[in-house]
């Protein structure tokens, strides 16, 4: 595995595959690498010749308030880890790589970024979506592989694709869970064993509205009210969102449809830790 700290030596060395008719595969990653982060680069080795996983603490993404400074980094381990489990490139540029003096470009996408981690992280997809049009255009990938675990993050995704015409492919993988079902995450040890505990309401909650959805219940009102009243059962518990809304355009419909595919999505503060959690579930037809 080879590590590449510039853009232009990793635009150089993706040139160079694609000349040789090689895929690539690009996992965009902030690092401290978990078994999440692991399952989509094992997904980009089953799926491209080449691939590059990028590692970017990205500050245009958090906001003053917010936990850059103390974000946990291991580099050591990161590398390891993409050596271990194939990965051919480790894209590790610094903050002044990505962001020379004078850069002075933002990209805005409006609508699906207006809502839920929108509303509480003002800015947050503008920083990512700036940040992800980079790694792309200095990995020049053919697959880009993002996990459901930031469900909000890969609409936005999905339209900075679309609306600026990056020759990419958006592959989506599954949320990878601890055996209690807590949703791995690198702020995960934040969480004094106590909070670690209390956070398995999270995924708790979320089955609880799944199986009301499944056992018929349709309206929106009152599933969102299971699903907060089901996390504020741990105190601690201080909720940004709670809701289930349409899948595709995060509509707040009032009744869901059969067919139609929701998203329960959780953003919540447990202590000093900002957790997030979703889970996609098909509204069922019941007679
Ligand atoms: P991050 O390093 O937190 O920015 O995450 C990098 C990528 O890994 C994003 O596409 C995340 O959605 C994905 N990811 C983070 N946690 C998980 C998880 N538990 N399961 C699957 N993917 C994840």
């Amino acid at each position: 595995m080879e590590i590449v700290k510039t853009i232009a030596e990793m635009q150089s060395i993706s040139t160079k595959h694609r000349k040789r008719m090689e895929t690539i595969a690009c996992v965009p990653t902030m690092g401290y690498l978990h078994e999440g982060h692991i399952s989509l680069l094992k997904k980009a080795k089953e799926i491209a010749d080449i691939v590059i996983v990028t590692l970017f603490v990205n500050p245009t993404q958090f906001a003053p308030n917010e936990d850059f400074e103390r974000y946990p980094r291991d580099f050591e381990h990161d590398r390891t880890a993409c050596e271990e489990n194939g990965c051919d490139y480790l894209f590790y540029p610094d903050t002044t790589e990505m962001y020379p003096n004078g850069f002075n470009t933002t990209i805005k996408i409006r609508t699906v970024t207006e809502k839920f981690e929108g509303v509480h992280r003002p800015g947050h997809f503008d920083g990512v979506a700036t940040v992800v049009a980079k790694l792309f255009n200095a990995t020049l990938p053919d697959f880009a592989i993002f996990g459901q675990k930031d469900y909000q993050q890969t609409l936005v995704i999905r339209k900075l694709v679309s609306d600026l015409n990056f020759p990419v492919e958006i592959i989506v993988s599954p949320t990878i869970r601890e055996v209690d079902g807590l949703a791995k995450s690198s702020r995960n040890v934040y969480l004094d064993p106590e909070e670690r505990q209390k956070a398995t309401i999270i995924y708790k909650s979320i089955n609880k509205t799944k199986d009301a959805i499944n056992k018929g219940e349709r309206n929106r009102y009152k599933l969102n009210e299971l699903l907060r009243s089901s996390l504020l059962q741990v105190p601690e518990v201080k909720i940004d969102y709670a809701e289930v809304v349409e899948a595709e355009t995060l509509s707040e419909l009032q009744e869901f449809e059969p067919n139609m595919k929701v998203v329960i999505l959780v953003a919540l503060h447990l202590g000093k830790t900002r957790l997030i959690d979703n889970e996609v579930i098909t509204i069922p037809k019941i007679d």
